[in-house]
Order: C-alpha cells, then sequence, then structure tokens
C-alpha cells in the first residue's frame, strides 16, 4: 500500500484539496486535485487528474446544506472507493497564522489546537476557517495524524527591527508585531530558484506574489528578510478587495466622524476597498484590464497597483542593500503579461530591461541586458505543505523508532 497525504486550503465557504503519494524518503508526487465550492449553499465538487483531466464532479441542491464536514467526510469517502493500492495516511493543512510560537510545521494535538484557536483575533477572516477541518478530522477520523503548515512561519528569519512597529512596549509583549504572510508561495520560490539560477538563489531576489492577496518579500540567500504584509493581511499593496497600507488614522475617522462600527470599518477595509473600491468595477484583474481603455476608473485601479508594487519594491531593494533578481508569481504575476511590463518599465531605474517576447511567452526569464533579472516562477504552495507534512511525519517516525 502506498501512504498517500491529503493536503487541505479550506476558506469560508470552499475547500481546496490536493492528494499526493508520500513514497519513502522522497518528494510527493501528486496524484488529485480538486476543490468544493459553494459549501453551506449550493456546494459543487470537481476533481482532476494531476496533469489536469477532469475525473469526477458533483453538485448538491441548495438545500441539502452541505457544509464543510460532509466535504471532508465526501472526500475521505471518494478516496476509498478510487485509491487503488494506496490508503490516507495523513493530511496536511494550511494554516494562516502561527503567531510567535510556531516557526515550522508542526503535529497537531490537542495543545496546538488550543493554541492556534488563541491566534484567531489575528487572523479573523482566515484562522477560523483554516481550524474548521482540523478539528473536523480529529473528531470524525480520530488518530489520523494531522499536521499544520504555516503562512506566517517561513518569515520567522526577520530581524527583530523588521518585525518591530514603533509601538509602546506591552504592545509587542502582546504580540503585536509585523508576522507577515504568503511564506508557503515564497518558501516553494526560494526551494525552486536554484533550478532557474544557481547564483541567484544565493542573491538578493524580491519575490512579488500578486494574486487575490498580493505582497512581496525580500528574500536574501533564499531567506526572507523583509515583507510587505505585516500584522495582518490587510499590510503592504493594494488588493483584489483588500486595502493594503493605509494611514491607521483613516480607521479613526471612519470610526469616529463617519460612524462606522469596528465590524463595518474591517468590512470595508477587507471586501469592499483595493481593485475593487477604486475601480468601483471588480477585484478581478482580467476584467479591470479589459476595460481599461473605456473606464477611468479601472485604469486608475490598475495604476494605482504598479505604483504601490514598485514603491514597496524600491522599499524592499534599500532593505536588502541591492536587488540581483524580482520574481512574479501568483494568479496576476504569472498571467497577466501588461502588469509585468509596467512595474518593470517602472524599475528601469534599477537597471531592469524587459524582453517583451519572452514576457508575452510568460517567462521563465522576462529580462535582458546585464542588470538584474526579472523571472515568471508558477507557485505551489500545496507542494510545500506536502514536503512539510511529510517531513514532520517522517521526524514523528524517527522519534517513534528511536
Ligand atoms: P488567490 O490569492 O485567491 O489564490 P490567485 O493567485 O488565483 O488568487 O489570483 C487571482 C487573480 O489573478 C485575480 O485578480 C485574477 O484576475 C488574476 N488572473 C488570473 N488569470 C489572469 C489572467 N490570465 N490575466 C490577468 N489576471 C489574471
Amino acid at each position: 500500500m502506498i501512504p498517500v497525504l491529503i493536503v487541505l486550503n479550506a476558506g469560508s465557504s470552499s475547500v481546496k484539496f490536493q492528494v499526493y503519494d508520500m513514497p519513502d524518503g522522497t518528494e510527493p508526487r501528486l496524484v488529485w486535485k480538486g476543490f468544493y465550492e459553494g459549501l453551506g449553499g449550493a456546494a459543487h465538487f470537481v476533481v482532476r487528474h494531476a496533469g489536469g483531466v477532469d475525473l469526477d464532479e458533483k453538485s448538491w441542491a441548495p438545500g441539502e446544506e452541505f457544509g464543510h464536514e460532509d466535504a471532508l467526510m465526501h472526500l475521505v469517502s471518494w478516496l476509498r472507493q478510487h485509491q487503488e493500492g494506496r490508503s490516507l495516511a495523513a493530511i496536511g493543512h494550511r494554516v494562516v497564522h502561527g503567531g510567535e510560537a510556531y516557526s515550522s510545521p508542526v503535529l497537531v494535538d490537542e495543545a496546538v489546537i488550543q493554541k492556534l484557536e488563541t491566534l484567531v483575533p489575528l487572523a479573523p477572516l482566515h484562522q477560523p476557517h483554516n481550524l474548521e477541518p482540523i478539528k473536523i478530522v480529529r473528531r470524525r477520523l480520530s488518530g489520523m495524524p494531522q499536521v499544520a503548515c504555516f503562512d506566517t512561519a517561513f518569515h520567522q528569519t526577520q530581524s527583530d527591527i523588521a518585525s518591530l512597529f514603533a509601538l509602546p512596549r506591552e504592545m509587542r509583549e502582546r504580540g503585536v508585531r509585523r508576522y507577515g504572510f504568503h511564506g508557503l508561495s515564497y518558501n516553494y520560490i526560494a526551494s525552486v530558484l536554484r533550478d532557474y539560477d544557481p547564483h541567484l538563489a544565493e542573491g538578493r531576489v524580491i519575490a512579488a506574489h500578486l494574486g487575490n492577496g498580493a505582497s512581496l518579500c525580500a528574500l536574501d540567500n533564499g531567506a526572507s528578510i523583509a515583507t510587505t504584509m505585516g500584522f495582518s493581511a490587510l499590510d503592504g499593496l493594494p488588493m483584489g478587495t483588500r486595502c493594503g497600507a493605509v494611514d491607521a488614522g483613516v480607521v479613526f475617522y471612519m470610526l469616529r466622524e463617519m460612524k462606522l462600527s469596528p465590524e463595518e470599518a474591517e468590512r470595508v477595509l477587507y471586501t469592499k476597498s483595493g481593485l475593487l473600491g477604486v475601480s468601483g468595477l471588480s477585484n478581478d484583474m482580467r476584467v479591470l484590464r479589459a476595460n481599461a481603455a473605456a473606464n477611468a476608473d479601472a485604469r486608475r485601479a490598475i495604476d494605482l497597483f504598479v505604483y504601490r508594487i514598485t514603491r514597496e519594491i524600491g522599499s524592499l531593494v534599500a532593505a536588502l542593500g541591492g536587488i540581483d533578481g524580482l520574481v512574479f508569481t501568483g494568479g496576476i504575476g504569472e498571467n497577466d503579461v501588461a502588469t509585468r511590463s509596467e512595474v518593470i518599465a517602472r524599475l528601469a531605474w534599477a537597471g531592469f530591461t524587459l524582453d517583451e517576447a519572452a514576457n508575452r511567452a510568460g517567462g521563465p526569464r522576462i529580462s535582458s541586458g546585464p542588470g538584474p533579472t526579472a523571472w515568471v516562477i508558477p507557485t505551489n504552495e500545496e507542494l510545500v505543505i506536502a514536503r512539510q507534512s511529510c517531513s514532520a511525519l517522517g521526524a514523528r517516525q524517527a522519534k517513534l523508532a528511536s
């Protein structure tokens, strides 16, 4: 029997999953991938072969109230029916916040769940949804090994100064500091950079994860030394619906003068801002690009996005003391030719020259000339979760054997 691992990435109404074979001592191998969406309403399940060919799908009517627990149990039973020579050995989870306690993946037990629950106030829109499947598995598949892999962990290499806000000391002592997110994505980029350019992997690199959420990470010899997201996933770049960095005074103005409740202000900053808020049209870059010529607000939203990316790159170049390479990843970074070319055009001062044909072709290298290099590298956060889960489980095996 080949042991298999399920990797779960759970959101409020969706669960993305991947299933990996875990051959002894080698890289986990993707077998199936898919998702449940519309959970709690009209749910829909799709599963594909690793190569992308559709394998199975199913829909549930809105009245069936098919939720997260139903989805997980459905997935486990689907696996049992299709696993041929495989057996479910463990589940790896994406968890957005590991706080100060976890700088690496952790095997889940009751104490870990309790610790992760205390971090819910730090990531109220993500952490509860990440923890829910962990609790469901503990309840319904008692004894199943589970590993939590954190978006914050990769940034724990940052210096004390890089993670500090200029707030009173007691705030820092109560966990108010910069954590940083998208760490699973940056971990993947750092892990594969050597395959693209061994010299660059040891150099000063800025990775730009531009998706619905967006951030930048400064990598020095593969380690995170600074990032644009901070205490929460709101900070830094404007995103699909999140504002990115705003003056904290704006929040007090919203509360005191505009009479928004804290919940209303939070909703504005997380769900009504960013590309959607500025354009008044969409959070989807494809829609904005299609309308930019005729719609001035769509153009402004894109221009602000590009301007903020290049300004923050300037700040990270200063933190790194120079730049050897820039990597684009995430839905926009991997697919939007125009965003890449607009960003690189604004970085001529740093010595970047765009190779337009390579950019149109999607890379991997999209720069030319002697200056710093620019790249498009598709991210793979699920593979990082699979790798981290295998190594945490391997360490447990070794401990049990000794
Ligand atoms: P998430 O952060 O939710 O994982 P993704 O990384 O999938 O999101 O990125 C979603 C974003 O990628 C959306 O803004 C979408 O418009 C953008 N995107 C996806 N494909 C393209 C494309 N071909 N051209 C431009 N933008 C794209």
